[in-house]
């Protein structure tokens, strides 16, 4: 089976040799424990003790040498859920010699991504905390190629999405617990240990509220870039655009549950003149998912987490997310964050069931699917009154799972009518040109030419070259900002202007410093970088 790993013949004793003589050798990235990532050589792992071991010798580097702070909380996150306590790595330390007296190595040659999936049951933790996660670990380091071989050490079993982990690299992913069979010390010959953070876009509420992330660094295109690459893994190749457009309905079948899901599919066809279809993780493969929603015109689903696969969606698409009953759309953005990222080109519409009379309401049930039948009499009867889930943080709050857990008869006018607020003719991949957004450079050679007239009036000559990158670009419109701040004040007067030069006569007094600060704006809200200040004397 492909668990083996020795597909590459590696010299045992020499290995050895080198592991007792050079020990291990790190070099990491980040400065702090949220944001590194860590390169070992010769990083090693007891099976046994379940704990990774660093091997001090003559050749062994630790940067960044941190000493007890090392413990203050953990080296780094395994993964990219930030600073999470369940998921901090770190090592224990013992001199090379101490490996005489240890079980003998087993060494793993592959290139080593070691990292936690979060949550591997639940699709949009798959997509958001993991995937996405090491496909862009891997491009940020070379030899995290293909023929990388992930490891998992969150300690879950496969789950149920295991086969997309196996489509991130040509080898098969282990997991903590088919670690031990391999041997009881295993050394990975070279390694990285953590994820990038860069591609997450939402926090799931751990220390305050769920919400977007507060600096949103991934775009449309690189999401794009992502699931092109997942697509070409499962064999899904992108249809001709010509063929019919559609609607796809993702339905739950287990909870949360839309009661008229006929009616509203009946309703959608007609409404918008479209083949309306429904698919779910239940009864559908995820390739047959990925197909359907990558040319799909609009994807409508409850809130939950299968409305991730918007991923999948074509540029122009429209996401309908459904709300229960007493939950605010506002509050609970994961998706909304998503079809609404720069670049991603969605349109987004959420609805919400407003009215008590189309709610089914399961008190009854477990409390981790909104059973509230634990909580005492008066709780309960709060909860049940409640219009509105308050904000709250994660991950077990009684009235959240109660309002989330609940099914919906969806008022069909009432959705139309939000749906046709956005969407006026028909929904769908239109077939609208890159939209791409570049900036503007510094505007080049500023000058100024004081004059004074009188002791009371002065004016303030200034002009300037278009940036370096306008030749070789076709920009809608081109304006230039030029802020004028008197020296040592605060405030300054701005200007929005056409032309590369102007001449200032207002507000400007004679025998005074002028800073001037210009920059160049492209199709209004492209702002450039300011050139370096001039100074002028009047
Ligand atoms: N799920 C599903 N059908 C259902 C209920 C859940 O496919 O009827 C999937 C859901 O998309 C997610 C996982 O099962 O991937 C866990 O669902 P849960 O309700 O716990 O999470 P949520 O969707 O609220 O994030």
């Amino acid at each position: 089976q492909s668990q083996e790993l020795s597909q590459v013949q590696i010299d045992y004793h020499a290995a050895l040799q080198a592991l007792v003589e050079d020990g291990t050798r790190m070099v990491c990235t980040g400065r702090m424990h949220t944001d590194r990532i860590c390169r070992f050589e010769s990083l090693c792992y007891s099976t046994e003790a379940e704990e990774f071991v660093y091997f001090h010798s003559n050749s062994s580097v630790m940067l960044p040498n941190l000493g007890s702070r090392r413990f203050q909380p953990a080296l780094l996150d395994l993964s990219s859920v930030e600073d999470h306590n369940t998921q901090y790595f770190n090592f224990v330390e013992l001199p090379a010699a101490a490996l005489k007296f240890m079980p003998k190595p087993v060494f793993v040659p592959d290139v080593a991504l070691i990292a936690n999936r979060f949550n591997p049951d639940n699709l949009m933790h798959v997509f958001h905390d993991d995937l996405l996660p090491i496909y862009y670990t891997m491009q940020q380091f070379s030899d995290l190629d293909l023929e990388a071989r992930l490891f998992f050490m969150e300690g879950w079993s496969e789950g149920v999405h295991f086969d997309l982990y196996k489509l991130l690299s040509n080898k098969q992913p282990l997991l903590r617990e088919q670690l031990k069979t391999l041997g009881r010390l295993l050394c990975f010959t070279k390694s990285y240990v953590g994820l990038s953070k860069i591609t997450t876009w939402y926090q799931y509420g751990f220390v305050q509220p769920q919400g977007p992330k507060a600096n949103i660094l991934v775009s449309g295109n690189e999401i794009r870039q992502f699931t092109k690459f997942m697509m070409q893994r499962l064999n899904v190749s992108l249809e001709e655009s010509s063929s019919e457009e559609y609607i796809v309905v993702f339905s739950r079948t287990i909870n949360r549950l839309i009661l008229n899901e006929a009616e509203l599919i009946l309703a959608l066809a007609q409404e918008f003149q479209m083949k309306t279809i429904t698919v779910s993780l239940e009864e559908h493969s995820f390739s047959d998912i990925v197909r359907l929603i990558s040319n799909a015109s609009m994807l409508v689903s409850m809130h939950g987490a299968q409305l991730v696969m918007s991923l999948f969606l074509p540029r122009g698409a429209t996401v309908v997310e459904l709300f229960p009953y007493a939950i605010n759309p506002e509050h609970y953005t994961p998706y909304k964050t998503l079809a609404t990222l720069p670049g991603m080109d969605l349109q987004y519409i959420a609805w919400q069931n407003t009215d008590r009379e189309d709610t089914v309401t399961y008190p009854d049930r477990p409390w981790d699917q909104g059973g509230i039948a634990h909580l005492d009499k008066a709780e309960q009867e709060r909860i049940i009154k409640s219009t509105e889930v308050p904000r709250h943080l994660c991950c077990r709050n009684p009235e959240w799972l109660f309002r989330a857990y609940q099914d919906t008869k969806v008022n069909i006018p009432s959705l139309v009518h939000v749906i046709r607020q956005t969407v006026k003719s028909k929904p769908g991949p239109k077939k609208q040109k890159w939209s791409g957004s570049l900036y503007p450079g510094k505007v080049r050679d500023a000058k100024c030419q004081a004059s004074v007239q009188g002791t009371s009036e002065a004016k303030l000559a200034v002009s300037w070259q278009i940036p370096w990158n306008l030749k070789y670009l076709k920009v809608r419109e081109v304006k230039y900002e030029v802020w004028i701040q008197e020296q040592g004040e605060n405030t300054y007067m701005p200007y929005i202007l056409s032309h590369q030069n102007h001449t200032f006569s207002e507000n400007i007094k004679p025998f005074t410093i002028y800073l001037v600060w210009i920059r160049c704006i492209f199709n209004k809200n492209l702002l450039g970088p300011f050139a370096d200040v001039l100074l002028c004397s009047t």
